[in-house]
């Protein structure tokens, strides 16, 4: 039987992934009765053409094909991506009628072969009763580490699903799995298949048309929305660290680019609302979502074309997962990640980003122990990585020009005032108030500039430098002028040279 034939007709995909064919192999030629196999653990990070490894069997092979997700909207993509396929599939899930379930029960009674389904739906006796009549040629565990990471606290069922599967006659058995740690592996050894040997399969989580890339900001308002201006950047996802943050950015991005649809997509919004939000996006070939990391993990765009983090996430293998959901398509994508002056350099992905000298990628391939040898575009391998943040020197300029005179609201009044008369003491050209503001904020933040505690005015710390000049002047000007060979010095003179060291 030639796979590559049956992905090219079937499917429209011209090249199986090396792991798509060991895996699609091993569940079409070992689809036999007598057979009793090792379970097969697919290691897949970044989650790229995985549903292709049972939906080709699903046109094949004999029996039923069992596919358990962790959440909702996971069963529904997938429904979906049968549907679009053509191929007929059965969801079965908890608060369904029981004439909805009869009539299921009876669509695989005339032949429908795919099962989609969760962990507490299998423990269902009746559910578990009725799919044991029928030969399972494949059950598979879709995101497997949440067997893991869950299964001990908010969701035991999935820690039972391997007594479930004891129960049902399945000849193959397929977990795949996020993450290859050792102690996952061990504990879903321990949970799904007690005493069996599994066999791995490790897809490499390097995708080569994904280029990565960072800014240095003040503004991630700023720079989301000049990046994203070019239409050759989107369709693009934006990752925001809270739903505030989502909210307020798209809301900004949609003032300065009226014609470009914007949506936003957080857990606080009702299931209706993120269908709507889903379905408009997942459409559309130009559009710009912003989003927190509740954003599924499976959701099925192939065309984005930029990922954004306007954050760093926590690790390489939630940025690399995440960055992940651009270029399915096998186009190029660029992920790109925002540094602020103000961001924690504790985090790790920080000790990636910040530096110039070692690829991007192949550090993000480290952590998860993988090697890379060539990498197919980083900012530090195209020599593209530029450390100074836009606007932050005519800022500061602008601080230091009016020494204790400016408030928030006036600074940002000056900078984007275009009038010819600023210029010389910053300027910032074309850039939004609430930019600025937040580029104002970040500076603060980053202790650069400060606020007086009264009346919030502006000023610049002096330099290590010119603080040690200060002292000198001061000590100077307040010793017996004899003594030392200075002439003593007025109160005003010294208030004056104080003054010119301290807005240098
Ligand atoms: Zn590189």
């Amino acid at each position: 039987m030639d796979i590559h034939a049956i992905a090219q007709q079937r499917f429209n995909i011209p090249y199986l992934r090396p792991f798509q064919q060991l895996v699609i192999k091993r569940i079409i030629e070992d689809d036999r009765p007598q057979s009793h196999h090792r379970p097969t653990v697919v290691i897949l990070p970044t989650g790229g053409g995985k549903s292709l490894c049972y939906m080709l069997p699903a046109t094949v092979v004999e029996g039923l094909i069992i596919i358990v997700y962790p959440l909702l909207s996971l069963m529904n993509d997938q429904r979906r991506r049968f549907e679009r396929a053509g191929i007929e599939c059965v969801q079965l899930q908890g608060n369904q009628s029981s004439q909805r379930r009869r009539n299921s029960f009876a669509q695989i009674d005339d032949g429908v072969k795919v099962v989609i389904t969760n962990a507490e739906t299998l423990e269902q006796p009746q559910i578990l009763a009725q799919l044991g009549r029928h030969t399972i040629s494949v059950l598979v565990l879709d995101e497997a580490h949440t067997i893991v990471s869950w299964g001990k606290g908010f969701r035991p069922s999935l820690a039972r699903l391997g007594l479930l599967i004891a129960h049902l006659p399945v000849r193959q058995l397929l977990l795949f799995t996020a993450t290859a740690d050792a102690l996952v592996l061990a504990e879903l050894n321990r949970l799904i298949y007690p005493n069996r040997r599994s066999h791995l399969i490790r897809a490499s989580s390097n995708r080569a048309n994904i280029s990565y890339h960072v800014t240095f900001t003040l503004s991630p308002k700023r720079a989301v929305t000049t990046y994203l201006k070019m239409p050759q950047s989107r369709p693009a996802l934006v990752f925001c660290r809270t739903r505030r943050l989502c909210e307020t950015m798209s809301e900004h991005f949609r003032l300065c680019h009226p014609a470009i649809p914007t949506f936003y997509y957080h857990a606080g919004l009702s299931k209706a609302e993120r269908q709507r939000i889903e379905d408009a996006y997942i459409d559309d070939r130009g559009a710009v979502l912003f989003a927190t990391n509740a954003f599924g993990m499976g959701v099925d765009k192939s065309d984005i074309r930029t990922v954004i983090h306007t954050y760093l996430p926590p690790d390489a293998l939630s940025f690399l997962q995440e960055s992940g959901r651009g270029g399915r398509d096998g186009r190029h994508c660029h992920s790109l990640v925002l540094l602020k002056a103000n961001d924690v350099p504790s985090s790790p992905l920080y000790a990636i980003f910040s530096q110039d000298s070692v690829c991007f990628r192949s550090l993000l391939l480290n952590a998860l122990d993988e090697r890379v040898d060539t990498c197919s575009g980083c900012d530090v391998c195209d020599n593209t990585y530029y450390k100074t943040s836009e606007g932050e020197q005519a800022i500061i300029a602008a601080v230091r020009h009016k020494v204790l005179g400016h408030s928030v609201v006036s600074l940002i009044e000056q900078l984007t005032d275009d009038r010819i008369r600023y210029r010389h003491s910053g300027h910032l050209a074309g850039w939004q108030p609430i930019e600025v503001n937040e580029a104002i904020q970040t500076l603060i933040a980053a202790k650069k500039i400060r606020a007086l505690k009264r009346g919030g005015r502006l000023y610049c710390p002096p330099s290590l430098t010119n603080r040690r000049a200060l002292r000198t002047v001061w000590q100077r000007g307040g010793s017996d002028g004899n003594d030392q060979g200075y002439p003593k010095r007025s109160i005003a003179q010294l208030i004056q040279r104080a003054l010119r060291l301290f807005i240098r």
